[in-house]
């Protein structure tokens, strides 16, 4: 027994030493990708459920190594928050959005009204944060009225009074700002008043829970509740099906995004099914 013990502890040592090693070797290669700009971004269709009709898009952050092949964002953002990439990589998804806003606009084709891009909590918390936000934008010559930033509700309660300052720069700048994977951060709810935020993102473990568990159907029915009682709009995130939209709309939900519309699409696909280009 005793052998056993100590084979299986030698084993979770190896385990853990791969993982290890893993991470180290993804932060490398993913730090030579972002230099030599080999990460891209893909584009997520925001619809109105009433309509069906786009009202914006989420900028989404795609790898592909030459040897590794697709790398989950779930996995590569992980290891940039954890080994100190974050910042540059959030501030490319920024220059990114803005990039492709402008270059739509110069083709004549008319961009999604917002374009959201997801703030990491060190990216929202380091050093003039909101003022080079809007440099990057305004490098583009986009305005941040166009832009809508997406911040966890983990990222703003863990250092509230600060998050707070800096969200209400960000606003004073024009910015848009959402929470995103709400539900999820067990945050007092009345502090939420305190964040000039514009919309909630109902996390997706909701959403999809909705039409078989009670209690994903109770949060999901109180956060849309909470969020009209302050005037924010509400996006489900992962509708997957005309079962759950039948019900957000019951609901009275704003806004819908998920694989039942589409999921991320390169920019070019999203400009040939979703884009318009007003007649000249
Ligand atoms: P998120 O912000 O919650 O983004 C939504 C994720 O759900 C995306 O995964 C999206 O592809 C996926 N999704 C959308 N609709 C559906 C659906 O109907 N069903 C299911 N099962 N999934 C759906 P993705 O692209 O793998 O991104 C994972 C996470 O990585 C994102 O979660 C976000 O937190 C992070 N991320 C991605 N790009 C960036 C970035 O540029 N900056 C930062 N800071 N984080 C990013
Ligand atoms: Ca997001
Ligand atoms: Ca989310
Ligand atoms: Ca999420």
């Amino acid at each position: 027994a005793k052998m056993q013990g100590g084979g299986h502890h030698l084993l979770y040592n190896v385990d853990m030493g791969l993982q290890l090693q893993r991470r180290i070797a993804v932060a490398a290669r993913l730090e030579k990708a972002l230099a030599v700009g080999r990460l891209t971004q893909h584009y997520q269709p925001k619809v109105v459920l009433d309509t069906g009709q786009l009202c914006g898009v989420e900028a989404l952050a795609r790898w592909h190594d030459e040897e590794w092949g697709w790398v989950s964002p779930a996995e590569f953002i992980h290891v940039a928050e954890e080994r100190g990439l974050i910042i540059a990589l959030g501030d490319w998804s920024l220059d990114t959005a803005a990039r492709q806003w402008r270059a739509w606009h110069d083709a004549g084709v008319t961009p999604p009204t917002t374009i959201a891009v997801n703030v990491s909590a060190a990216q929202m918390m380091s050093d003039g944060f909101a003022e080079r936000a809007l440099a990057i934008v305004r490098a583009h010559n986009v305005s941040p009225l166009a832009i809508e930033l997406e911040i966890t509700e983990s990222a703003l309660m863990h250092e509230p009074a600060k998050a707070r300052r800096v969200a209400a720069r960000l606003v004073e700048r024009g910015f848009t700002l959402s929470i995103d994977d709400f539900g999820t951060g067990y945050s007092s709810l009345a502090r939420l008043q305190n964040f000039p935020v514009s919309r909630l993102k109902i996390d997706m473990s909701f959403v999809q829970g909705m039409t078989t568990n009670p209690d994903s159907l109770a949060i999901v029915t109180a956060v849309i509740g909470l969020a009209r009682a302050l005037q924010l709009r509400t996006v489900a995130e992962g509708v997957e099906s005309q079962d759950q939209i039948d019900k957000l709309r019951s609901l009275q939900c704003d806004m819908a995004q998920g694989y039942f519309f589409a999921k991320a699409l390169p920019a070019a696909d999203l400009e040939r099914d979703w884009l318009s280009r007003p007649s000249r």
